[in-house]
């Protein structure tokens, strides 16, 4: 495939004016591509050139990249840069100089695929002295063959922002509409469908029966995506092998699992109720980490499931010495801990941690203690299936002694009182609160199912958690904050099932001037004209954004409201506590969440 067809089909997806036509397009780029294209299509919508773990990163800057449209247009790089100034968008720079380039070029082929991802990794793995010269030809001899649109797409990808707001679970969505032809010639699976019919007309039945098979597609690939974050790599296996192909991928070392994802009840008698007798853990406040053992090497995820091995040197001894198994794949929670006092740090500490430079010093100034609390595999066998209890065991049998790596404080019991005497003892200690875990329950990879439950401290106002929120768009300071150049954000939640964020709140409070600025910088970058397609919202902001970044916020209470757009729900009075580095923008609070919040609110205030 060219990556002309390519580029046609971005372009479409790009100005398409709904969720389902944009996803339509998607499928119909997907069934013409093979599976080696497919691939490489997948990671080029989600702004990559391999899965995010694989840390294979073309980040370019805006410079460089100037000078490659220069070079290749027969510009200088000021008359690129005003360009850029008055359209404020590189991709469409690039379209305009490659329109009016001042001669043609000698060397100029149709751009494959193949060819486009071969220059972009050898942008992404050189390095040293001479390399930005060589970075900027490779972007220049691509530009040098490209059409008008080809030059659009292929400058945005370095720069790490297609702008095409395609989501995974759109993709996947995408993916499934193009399995349903296949998938009818499993008997087995058509069988079991059929069987759920409930409509008698045979066209309705038609129908009916096209829509639970994609549902059941769909939900067959988001379980493997959530065992093995590589959409690309399932993707493939689909093409080349169909549905039954995603029985060839399991969970293995060195590739992340999507994590699982708490509730919330808002009281221990609540929490009894749901789940009977058990486990209620401290609720530690650092960041989570996954952590894959492979022999002798040790591999560490984010929650983003970024790699962030390097961050933690010591964490990566501490697995080596104290783990007591030759493979393993299990998690907890990473804080800076003072072992003399025993003391825990707070997250602004903890968090300073999460850092490329002086790791060695910040690593010895404030070590890392990580509380492990489950496990999902060891020594080649898979355990997301045993029920929680059965993993603790293991986990406990697991972790040897040492002072790096310990268990996360856990007890059983089916006393709301000694939950809430739990609870307020975790909480005098400078914890966040408690998480409980359904004893019975599998690890339930990449969605939220009260296997988990968390119950945080109050923050004085009347709702008892906070909403992580993804900002969608931002407005100019007014007054003492014009200086800034933002005053106010607008934010939103995540619809899940439609792939759309939804506002919620317009917050003008809790930022410190430090965090103004840091917003206006990373914000002014993602700035778009018009509202992204995955955005909904009633309330206009000076200035879009893509939807990227996560704030915690605190608000009074949730109130009904004909302004924002999740479920007509909006925050009272709320307020930024701080930028959440560690999530990103589909792992925000979701739209249901806000919904049972909301109903969770009326039941306190009512006292139900
Ligand atoms: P939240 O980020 O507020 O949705 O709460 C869930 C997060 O709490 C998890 O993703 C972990 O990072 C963190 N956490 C802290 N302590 C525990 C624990 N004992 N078990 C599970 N998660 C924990």
């Amino acid at each position: 495939m060219n990556f002309k067809k390519i580029a046609e089909y971005f372009e479409k997806i790009e100005s398409a004016s709904s969720r389902l036509i944009m996803t339509g397009i998607l499928a119909e780029l997907f069934s013409e591509a093979d599976s080696a294209e497919i691939t490489k299509i997948i990671y080029l919508l989600q702004g990559q050139l391999a899965p995010a773990h694989k840390q294979i990163e073309v980040g370019m800057g805006e410079k460089y990249i100037e000078k490659a449209i220069a070079k290749a247009g027969g510009y200088s790089a000021g008359e690129v840069h005003s360009e850029f100034k008055e359209l404020g968008d590189l991709g469409l720079v690039a379209e305009h100089f490659i329109k009016n380039k001042k001669q043609k070029s000698l060397f100029s082929a149709e751009l494959s695929i193949e060819k486009v991802f071969s220059n972009l990794m050898k942008i992404a793995t050189s390095s040293g002295s001479g390399s930005q010269d060589l970075k900027i030809k490779l972007i220049a001899e691509l530009l040098n063959s490209a059409s008008q649109l080809e030059a659009r797409y292929l400058v945005r990808i370095p720069l790490g922002n297609m702008r095409l707001g395609i989501g995974d679970p759109t993709i996947m969505d995408a993916l499934a509409i193009n399995l349903t032809k296949e998938a009818r010639q499993d008997k087995k699976l058509v069988k079991e469908i059929e069987s759920t019919l409930k409509e008698k007309k045979e066209e309705k039945r038609e129908a009916e029966f096209e829509r639970k098979l994609r549902v059941k597609l769909r939900e067959r690939i988001e379980a493997k995506y959530n065992v093995h974050s590589d959409l690309g790599s399932v993707a493939e296996k689909l093409k080349s092998k169909g549905v039954n192909g995603l029985d060839e991928i399991s969970i293995e070392p060195g590739t992340p699992i999507r994590p699982t994802l708490a509730e919330r009840l808002p009281s221990a008698e609540e929490i009894i109720k749901k789940l009977g007798k058990c486990a209620i853990e401290a609720k530690y406040d650092g960041f989570r980490l996954a952590i894959h053992k492979d022999g002798n090497k040790v591999t560490i995820f984010s929650r983003q499931q970024e790699n962030v091995t390097p961050m933690f040197p010591e964490l990566s001894e501490a697995v080596k010495k104290q783990v007591k198994a030759k493979d393993a794949i299990f998690e907890g929670e990473a804080l800076a801990f003072n072992e003399e006092t025993g003391e825990y740090y707070s997250f602004q500490i903890t968090i300073q941690r999460k850092r490329k430079y002086n790791v060695k010093e910040m690593s010895e100034q404030f070590p890392l203690k990580l509380f492990a609390f489950d496990v999902l595999y060891i020594d080649g066998k898979s355990l997301m299936g045993l029920p929680f209890k059965e993993r603790r065991k293991r986990l406990e049998k697991m972790i040897g002694k040492g002072k790096t790596l310990g268990l996360s404080d856990s007890i059983i019991t089916d006393n709301p009182k000694e939950i809430e005497t739990y609870f307020n003892e975790r909480v005098e200690k400078g914890l966040e609160g408690i998480i409980a875990k359904d004893l019975n329950a599998p690890y339930i990879a990449g969605a939220r199912k009260f296997a988990w439950i968390k119950l945080k401290r109050s923050y004085k106002g009347e709702l008892s958690d906070t909403v992580d929120a993804v900002i969608v768009g931002y407005f100019k300071g007014k007054g003492k904050r014009t200086q800034f150049g933002l005053g106010g954000l607008l934010t939103a939640v995540y619809d899940e099932k439609e792939d759309v964020f939804r506002s919620v709140a317009k917050i003008g409070t809790g930022m410190t001037e430090e965090n103004l600025s840091e917003l206006e910088k990373i914000l002014s970058k993602i700035k778009r004209e018009k509202k992204p397609q995955r955005v909904d919202s009633g309330v206009e902001p000076d200035f879009w954004v893509e939807p990227k970044y996560v704030v915690e916020v605190l608000a009074d209470e949730i109130t009904k409201s004909p302004m924002h757009k999740a479920a007509g729900l909006a925050l009272r009075f709320p307020r930024m506590i701080k930028i959440r580095t560690d999530k990103k923008a589909e792992q925000a609070t979701t739209v249901k969440e806000i919904k049972q919040m909301f109903k969770a609110q009326r039941h306190v205030k009512l006292g139900e």
